[in-house]
């Protein structure tokens, strides 16, 4: 397993990180079957979605937050339930095939680490699978 870790700037935001997990796999070699992309916290995420149009994600975020807005009667007293909330809806991880070398991914797809009570560094667990 390959842990790589990534700083976000602000308190929701998604970063695209297809690269850093191609990049690993590349790294690492062989002939992988899938890749598994985990986050080992509670108040982000990972999902796979567009990639080409940035307003998509927006859109994705936006509406996460009107669902579930930061401000609400929360019983956890850390202020972030929100966060663990969607966090939950968004997933802690993603499983995409590789094939000789590459992931098995659509055209406008793309992975995605989502933070929801950032700013802070953040780990990415990246696990080939043979
Ligand atoms: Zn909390």
């Amino acid at each position: 397993m390959r842990q790589i870790t990534i700083k976000t700037n602000r308190r929701c935001q998604l970063l695209d990180i297809t690269e850093q997990i191609a990049h690993t796999i590349k790294e690492k070699g062989g002939e992988p079957k899938g890749v598994l992309v985990s986050v080992p916290h509670t108040t982000a995420g990972v999902i796979i979605n567009e990639c080409a149009d940035p307003s998509v994600g927006e859109d994705i975020m936006e509406h996460l937050e009107k669902m579930v807005p930061e401000s609400h009667k929360y019983r956890h007293s850390e202020g972030n339930s929100d966060a663990h909330i969607k966090s939950t809806l968004a997933g802690t991880s993603v499983l995409v095939p590789v094939n000789k070398g590459k992931m098995v991914l659509g055209t406008w797809q793309g992975i995605f680490f989502a933070e929801f009570d950032g700013p802070r560094t953040r780990k990415i667990n990246i696990s080939l699978l043979n």
